[in-house]
Formats: structure tokens, C-alpha cells, sequence
């Protein structure tokens, strides 16, 4: 039975419904403008770099010891940041948003289990179910990727779901969800509803969270993340907040001491740089908002946006639109759905660089008939 050095992985004992998936991944390749995985284009200011680098002199004359368990000041920082009368008893802190959603699943999810989602939506919740072996139902969004109320609410009644999955703004459509989708949703589902908001600080004013929500709904999880707003992807920081009751549930799956010391006290430095980092997003929002009026501009298909990505297309093959920019040295994210492509925002010069790049493909392809 032992495997030959170098066999393949289908000569391992892999769990069977493993077997076939593909590892998650875009590509990340080395080219001159990356806008497809809606990372901050700014890097952190010197002067939070210089504080991370004290912090992180500081922790480590600790290193020796394991680091607080509970991430208490972190989470009070969160806690502080999110308002809504939370306090740290109601947040939880992970590496990223996806160890949170995944520490969701094994808690409330597993064999025998089905976690519910309105597809498109961001596959990781789909990937993250089938790794924890919890069962996966995908009901379609509408054509204009909006939910209706009682739609969901009556998806969930079919399904009955352990976990709900909602996503505002949703990654990959970029569509905010009224608050009373989110109502429905709770007043019927048998298991816990998370709302999904790593795009929350990039909707336009007026959208509300659905952490206004939480008071109302016991079962009510929102997670957030550092990696967008805040452009600390590489930091790897998400949250959530939820009653105690949530968070004490998610102790029993962590891993002892999951987030490391280095991890809380950067993330802290950045939480206190919160300003600086947040005016970041402003002008994001703008390239967001110059993006769309562009690309409506040109006759496209284009998806109200909320987030710091704009779903655009109206293609017969996205797959030709998306290598003709790559050609041109700009990465776009093709994220499967027929006709459609996903493009972040980025710097100024670097939107300049994808619509010029767009012209130039749309131009060539309506010569030869391929893309409109
Ligand atoms: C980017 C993203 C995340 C964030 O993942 P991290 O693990 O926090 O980097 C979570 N949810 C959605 C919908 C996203 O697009």
C-alpha cells in the first residue's frame, strides 16, 4: 500500500470527497498592473510601518512564550472600531476572514450538515464547506444580482440549512444587500446566518451593516477583514462579531494560541493608524466610481458597485477579452461567470492602464467579431 516518492495524489489515502477539487487560487502573476484579487493599491503610510516595526521589536523579545490566546486587546480594539455598542466578548479575531469563516464551518457546520449560499457569490464559502464535509446548496441571485426577501427567506425554509451565507457587499457582483434580506433570512433560518462584509467600508454612504442587526438576532454572525480596507492583506487579519455565545462556540474548534503575537500587535498598530488608512478608501471609492462611469460609457454591462471591484461585461467569451489585457500587461480576474469579468480599483494610473488596455482589446475584437 505505501506509495512510491513522487507518485500522484490520487495514490494517497485522500478522503474521498476530496478527491478531484482543485486548490483555490487566482494567478498570481508578474505583471506591470494587477487588478484581480481587490487588495488596497496603497501600501501602509512610513509612519505605521515605523510603529510596526517597534511593536513587533518589542513583541519579540517575547517569542519565547506562546502569545495571548484570546487576542483580548486586539479584540478590544475591534470591538472600539466597529461602534455599535460591541465589546470584545462579541468579537473574534483569526488569520483572515477565511480561518474565521472556516472555524464557522467546523463549529456550526460538518457531516451531515448543509451550509446555504445565493451564488454568484465568493466560492470560498462553497471551498471552505467541502473542507469542513459540510453539505453545499447554491440558489441563483436574481439577474440583476439583487436577492428578494422572501425569496431567500423561503430558500431557506427548502434547504434548512445549519449555516446561511449571505455576502454584502458581494464578492464577486459587488451588489449591497438591504438590511430586510438579511432580516427575512434571520427570522427563518433554522442555524446561524453570516453576513459576509469584507467590503463593507467601500459602500457608498447610506448602506447600512448588518451589525445594526445583530441586537435583534441571536444567530446573526457579520465577519470582516483587515485585508481591503484597511490594505493589510499580507498581514492576514479577520473578525467577526456576534453574541458571546458565537464566540465562545468558536474556542472549542481554534487552534491553541492561533494568532500569533507578531499578527495581534501589528494588527493593532494599524488599527491605531486607522485614519490614515481609511483615507485610503476614499479614493479608492472614486476610482471605483470613475471605472463604472467609464465602462457604461463604452455601451457595457456593468454592475452597481458597492466595493473596491466593478463587475463588468456584456462579452460572448470573457476568457478572449481577459487574455487580450493580460497581453497588455493588466490582470483582470475572470471569476467563471459566463460574459462577465471582475476588475479591482486600483490606482489612478493603473484604471488609465486597464481602460486603455480595454480599447485597445474591444477595438481588435470588434474587427474580428469575438467580443461584441
Ligand atoms: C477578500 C475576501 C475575504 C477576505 O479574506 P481574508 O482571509 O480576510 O483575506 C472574505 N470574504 C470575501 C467575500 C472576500 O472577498
Amino acid at each position: 500500500m505505501s506509495a512510491e516518492p513522487g507518485s500522484p495524489l490520487s495514490a494517497l489515502p485522500l478522503r474521498e470527497d476530496l478527491r478531484g477539487l482543485e486548490p483555490y487560487g487566482a494567478p498570481q502573476l508578474d505583471v506591470p498592473v494587477r487588478l484581480n484579487t481587490n487588495e488596497n493599491p496603497h501600501p501602509p503610510p512610513e509612519s505605521l510601518v515605523e510603529d510596526m516595526a517597534a511593536a513587533v521589536a518589542d513583541v519579540a523579545r517575547g517569542l519565547n512564550r506562546y502569545p495571548d490566546r484570546e487576542a483580548t486587546r486586539l479584540r478590544e480594539d475591534l470591538a472600539r472600531y466597529l461602534g455599535n455598542g460591541l465589546d470584545a466578548a462579541q468579537v473574534w479575531a483569526a488569520n483572515g476572514s477565511n480561518e474565521v469563516l472556516q472555524q464557522l464551518c467546523q463549529a456550526f457546520g460538518g457531516p451531515g450538515r448543509v451550509a446555504l449560499g445565493f451564488e454568484p457569490s465568493y466560492s470560498m464559502h462553497r471551498l471552505i464547506a467541502r473542507a469542513t464535509a459540510t453539505g453545499w446548496a447554491a440558489e441563483s441571485r436574481r439577474a440583476d444580482f439583487t436577492l428578494d426577501p422572501d425569496e431567500a427567506a423561503a430558500a431557506v425554509r427548502r434547504h434548512s440549512p445549519s449555516i446561511v451565507f449571505l455576502c454584502s457587499p458581494n464578492n464577486p457582483t459587488a451588489t449591497a444587500l438591504p438590511l430586510d434580506v438579511v432580516s427575512a433570512v434571520c427570522a427563518c433560518a433554522p442555524g446561524v446566518v453570516v453576513v459576509d462584509e469584507a467590503y463593507a467600508e467601500f459602500a457608498h454612504a447610506g448602506v447600512p451593516s448588518a451589525l445594526a442587526l445583530l441586537p435583534r438576532h441571536e444567530r446573526l454572525i457579520v465577519t470582516r477583514t483587515m485585508s481591503k480596507a484597511f490594505a493589510f492583506a499580507g498581514a492576514r487579519v479577520g473578525y467577526l462579531a456576534a453574541q458571546p455565545a458565537v464566540v465562545d462556540a468558536l474556542r472549542l474548534v481554534r487552534l491553541p494560541y492561533h494568532l500569533s503575537a507578531v499578527t495581534q500587535v501589528v494588527a493593532r498598530s494599524a488599527l491605531a493608524h486607522r485614519d490614515d488608512l481609511l483615507a485610503t478608501v476614499a479614493a479608492v471609492k472614486a476610482e471605483r466610481d470613475r471605472i463604472v462611469a467609464e465602462l457604461r460609457a463604452r455601451g457595457l454591462a456593468v454592475a452597481d458597485s458597492d466595493a473596491n471591484f466593478v463587475l463588468f461585461g456584456g462579452f460572448p467569451d470573457q476568457r478572449i477579452v481577459w487574455q487580450g489585457l493580460l497581453d497588455r500587461g493588466v490582470l483582470v480576474r475572470d471569476v467563471g461567470l459566463p460574459g462577465w469579468l471582475r476588475v479591482t480599483a486600483g490606482l489612478p494610473e493603473e484604471v488609465d492602464a486597464f481602460l486603455s488596455a480595454l480599447d485597445a482589446v474591444l477595438a481588435g475584437a470588434v474587427l474580428e467579431g469575438v467580443a461584441r
